[in-house]
């Protein structure tokens, strides 16, 4: 059946308010309702026993391991909370290693015997589950003979109920190891390493003079970018809906270029479906906060207020859940992947990164006084230092093959690690690595009767858009997270590399005090060292200039440009040593997991290829075949020879592609062996295939081409 404008028509039609599933109106203020569906502090201090409560935030307040006595009143109260709320089932929620989020729900209703139900739920129920979960990945921790792996749950993370237009489910956040206590989710180690960081941070305060602090906690604020798309147009496209992305598509007339729909105004139907999404958000407890228009048409960003990481990484699992269901509600659907569109802006994910101590001191911040600006400086240059020293492990943590079309392709940072510190802190830094932070320092830093180390005035506008590491005045942003990435890998990581970069900085601090150095002095001299061996990995310029690549390499930064040139980061000696020595991640869970991404990396382009060869065959060719038909009843030889000509190199084309895609033409006995035929042999088969398909787009009568056109995808809203 041929294609007809006329499906345009039924695709830009929408209903407000999400039409069929009668959602409240968003134009009434009760509707918006923040927390109300979560188990939060308040509800817990409303229904839990008096002592309980207490003894509960002192644990958490510690981050020290629960009394399992503690877990039969807390289940009794989360139950009724809970079945008050309409909920009938409630799941462990949990991150297994593919990257998305995992539920098994359970009734909470048990029958009696006598022919009724009861409903029942007990802190054993709470505290442990056993899903039967052996087909997740686990790169051989856990062969499957031994199946077992567990949920735990995870106080930390508040539950929380997610309705569904006919139900409603209890989610417990939880973590999911093997019965060995090996870690087979990404929560795991991310607690670990936040654990980690917390007593380095701690244990450097301490030599500062500050005794109050008792934890740090790591903070993550995420900017999420997406594309909302009718869903007809997804739905007749097999390969955004098998692989996440267009495999085919030219470039439409109308690109970004006229940069028309950055920050422009949102049209009604997106707003619509954003506000409701953020209704939901907002019940589940994430601070939603700003909405706008990205740089490509159909794309999107949204960001929340910052949380502790643990809670910040599992609203972004939430954020992306929901942002996909509720787009349904109006016809749309949530694009998450890297790259959807070939030639059109990709989305990304910028991770804001920062420390805070309990008693609600951001490190990171730039203080009033010489002695707070210290302190700041100590933890950036500690910062610099962890970052310069383990760029490979970064990059890896942000490697997927969606990021292979992003990453240096000049519309996100590229595949090389730096920082931008801005003027200003960069300024100072030199300063005082030349040793000449005296009468030499620019002026504005001057003041607050010390010459040496001033108060810095930091300015947010200070930006670089090109730098994947980025300081923003009281954070530090990396920039060069995928759109569809959970967040726990990269967060473990910089975690886990600045506690040790702490440590290394303190240690040295703590010598210089001892030797009788005065404070600000030792300081001064730890910064001054630090900053001169790890300078390398600061720069302020074009990270997409052509002469910043050749620098980069003359500095010896690695340019890791595909995830099979970067995986191998993520098990050489200096990430075990790091990952071990701050009891994050043993070796073999290490292992396991570059394991996982390798084997997903195989998969994900083996569907792709096959896929691409699939519609290619299946669709286009015949789609050509007809349209030659036509040029030749039309007794067009001119046009009818062009148009064979490129079916003549279609299907040679498509032919080397499947050849290519051969299981039996792969090696299979080497992981990493196989990414890199993956990476040499079947993504440039698939580009040539491509390459013939989007030419014939442009020549194949309009109504015989089956695939939506990137023109109408992009901008019918
Ligand atoms: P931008 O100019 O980069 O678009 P904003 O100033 O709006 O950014 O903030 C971006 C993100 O930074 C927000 O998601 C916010 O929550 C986060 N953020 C702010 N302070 C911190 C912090 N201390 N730790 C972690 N994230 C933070
Ligand atoms: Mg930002």
């Amino acid at each position: 059946m041929p294609r007809l404008r006329q499906q345009n028509l039924l695709a830009a039609q929408w209903t407000p308010n999400g039409g069929a599933l009668g959602t409240s109106d968003l134009n009434m203020a009760e509707n918006q309702i923040f927390s109300s569906n979560v188990f939060s502090i308040t509800v817990q201090r409303q229904r839990l026993p008096r002592d309980v409560f207490g003894k509960l935030q002192q644990t958490l307040a510690r981050g020290e391991a629960l009394d399992t006595s503690l877990a039969d009143a807390v289940a009794q109260a989360m139950k009724d909370w809970a079945l008050e709320k309409g909920a009938t089932h409630y799941t462990h929620w949990f991150q297994p290693l593919t990257g998305s989020t995992a539920e098994k729900h359970d009734s909470f209703y048990a029958p009696t015997g006598e022919g009724t139900a009861l409903a029942e739920f007990s802190g054993k129920e709470l505290i442990q589950g056993e899903p039967d979960a052996s087909s997740f990945p686990t790169g051989g921790i856990r062969a499957t003979f031994e199946a077992r792996g567990y949920t735990a749950w995870d106080p930390t993370s508040p539950a929380f109920i997610l309705e569904n237009p006919n139900g409603a489910l209890l989610c417990i956040p939880t973590a999911f190891a093997s019965w060995t206590g090996e870690a087979l989710d990404h929560k795991i180690p991310l607690l670990r390493s936040m654990d980690a960081l917390s007593k380095s941070a701690v244990r450097a305060l301490r030599v500062f003079g500050d005794a109050t602090a008792q934890r740090v906690f790591t903070t993550v604020g995420p900017e999420q970018e997406y594309f909302l798309i009718d869903e007809q147009y997804y739905f007749e496209r097999p390969d955004l809906l098998t692989t996440g992305r267009t495999l085919f598509g030219a470039k439409p007339p109308k690109g970004h270029e006229l940069d028309d729909h950055y920050f422009g105004s949102i049209p009604e139907r997106i707003l619509a479906c954003m506000l409701e999404t953020e209704r939901e958000l907002s019940k589940l407890g994430v601070p939603v906060k700003t909405r706008h228009n990205e740089v490509a048409p159909a794309q999107y960003e949204i960001a929340p207020v910052f949380e502790n990481s643990n809670v910040g990484s599992d609203h972004q699992h939430l954020t992306m859940q929901v942002m996909q269901n509720v787009a349904r509600r109006y016809g749309l659907v949530c694009l998450l992947h890297e790259k959807p569109f070939a030639g059109v802006n990709g989305s990304g994910k910028h991770n804001n990164w920062s420390m805070g101590t309990d008693t609600g001191k951001n490190l990171l911040e730039p203080g009033d006084t010489p002695h707070e600006n210290l302190e700041f400086l100590f933890f950036c240059a500690a910062v610099i230092h962890a970052v310069n020293n383990h760029q490979g492990l970064l990059r890896a943590s942000i490697a997927s093959p969606g990021q292979d079309h992003r990453l240096g392709a000049n519309e996100a940072p590229p595949a090389i690690i730096s920082i931008f510190l801005g003027a200003e802190l960069e300024k100072v830094l030199g300063a005082i690595e030349r040793g000449e932070a005296g009468e030499s320092t620019p002026g504005s830093f001057l003041g607050l009767g010390t010459p040496v180390l001033p108060p810095l005035p930091m300015h947010g506008g200070d930006r670089n858009r090109t730098s994947p590491f980025a300081f923003t005045g009281n954070k530090f942003e990396f920039r060069a997270l995928g759109s569809s990435m959970s967040l726990s890998l990269p967060n473990t990581v910089l975690n886990t590399i600045v506690a040790e970069a702490i440590d290394y900085l303190a240690d040295e601090l703590e010598e210089a005090v001892k030797g009788g150095a005065p404070l600000e002095e030792a300081v001064k001299s730890v910064i001054q060292r630090s900053y001169a061996a790890n300078k390398r990995i600061i720069f302020g310029g074009d990270n997409y200039a052509e002469e910043w690549h050749k620098e980069a390499q003359a500095r010896g930064l690695l340019n890791l440009r595909a995830t099979p040139d970067a995986l191998p980061y993520l098990i050489d000696d200096r990430a075990v040593a790091v990952f071990s020595d701050y009891g994050v991640l043993s070796k073999r869970e290490l292992e396991s997991r570059y394991g996982v991404f390798a084997e997903q990396y195989v998969t994900k382009l083996n569907i792709e290829a096959e896929t691409a060869a699939s519609i290619a065959r299946t669709m286009l060719v015949p789609a050509a075949a007809n349209h030659l038909a036509t040029l030749l009843a039309a007794q067009l030889p001119e046009l009818a020879t062009e148009t064979s000509e490129k079916i003549a190199e279609f299907t040679a084309a498509i032919k080397a592609l499947e050849d290519a895609n051969l299981a039996e033409n792969q090696p299979h006995d080497d992981l990493l062996e196989h990414a890199r035929y993956m990476r040499d042999e079947v993504i440039p088969a698939m580009a040539a295939v491509r390459a013939v398909a989007d030419k014939l787009e442009k020549v194949v009568a309009d109504d015989l081409w089956p695939l939506p056109k990137y023109s109408e995808i992009l901008f019918i809203k």
